[in-house]
């Protein structure tokens, strides 16, 4: 808030930009930051689509262009006819909610975390990680600092599995030159207890499956790096159990339930 003096020199309250600093309106309505923008968004846009650039450079810039086209959109809303611009891919003519490019990725992101979650629901079969078996669990990177070396070996048993955040971002693609976000989906109780850094629960913990279990669709995976695993993580399984198909509920495979959390989650984030 800054303060405008009137004629009568009666000072009044206003917004100052957070962008230009010039009083009177703020960054979203601000007209040199929508310039800046409307730039970004065409160099973003030819750099997703230089194909000289390697997938996983273009995939970023494709990413920074959505976001770009999403700053202008927001204070477009008022305007009008061909000045009217789509707040997902920028371009003049039709809105976010008709956009072609936005309707696309929601499908190719849906079928993708469908696929995933059928593979991954057969790796738990195979393995026979379910409720009930006894795993071993890499704790060291929740335990309090200096204690790590004690807890790279923990022994847990599973006592639930949910497959409904996982989303092809869990997985590694060809076009990604390192992975470490494998989906959070095992509830474990440890066997001993496991002092947290951030929890007073030494007892439960939501854990990462292994990398080896992610590769859905037979990827390519040549060049890809597999960093450590952050957060805690599934090593080994011990004494598997018998695992059936309901391990997957229909709902987490079900196309339309599936779509709206992808247009939540990756489509359209917060
Ligand atoms: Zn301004
Ligand atoms: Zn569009």
């Amino acid at each position: 808030m800054a303060w405008k003096y009137d004629k009568n020199g009666k000072a009044k309250r206003s917004v100052r930009c957070g962008f230009c600093g010039e009083i009177g309106h703020n960054r979203a309505s601000c007209p040199k930051y929508k310039e800046k923008m409307a730039k970004a968004l065409e160099y973003h846009e030819q750099m997703a689509q230089d194909e000289t650039n390697q997938q996983h450079t273009r995939d970023y810039h494709a990413e920074q262009a959505r976001m770009c086209a999403r700053i202008i959109a927001r204070d477009s809303k008022t305007k009008k006819g061909k000045e009217r611009r789509c707040g997902f891919c920028g371009e003049y003519g039709h809105t976010r909610r008709t956009c072609q490019k936005r309707k696309d990725m929601v499908k190719d992101e849906t079928d993708k975390a469908i696929r995933f979650r059928k593979h991954l629901r057969d790796q738990f079969i195979q393995r026979g990680i379910g409720p009930g078996a006894l795993v071993e669990v890499d704790a060291s990177n929740a335990v309090a600092w200096g204690r790590e070396d004690e807890f790279r070996s923990v022994l847990a048993i599973v006592t639930d599995v949910s497959l409904r955040a996982v989303n092809s971002r869990h997985s590694p693609n060809p076009n990604q030159y390192w992975f470490d976000q494998t989906p959070i989906c095992l509830e474990v109780s440890y066997v001993k207890d496991v002092p947290k850094r951030w929890s007073e629960d030494t007892r439960n913990d939501w854990i990462r499956i292994s990398h080896d279990m992610c590769n859905f669709d037979s990827l390519d995976l040549e060049g890809v790096q597999f960093s450590s695993q952050y957060g805690n993580w599934l090593t080994k399984v011990i004494s598997p159990v018998e695992v059936s198909e309901d391990i997957l509920p229909a709902q987490d495979i079900d196309y339309d339930h599936v779509s709206d959390f992808i247009l939540d989650a990756i489509v359209d984030p917060k």
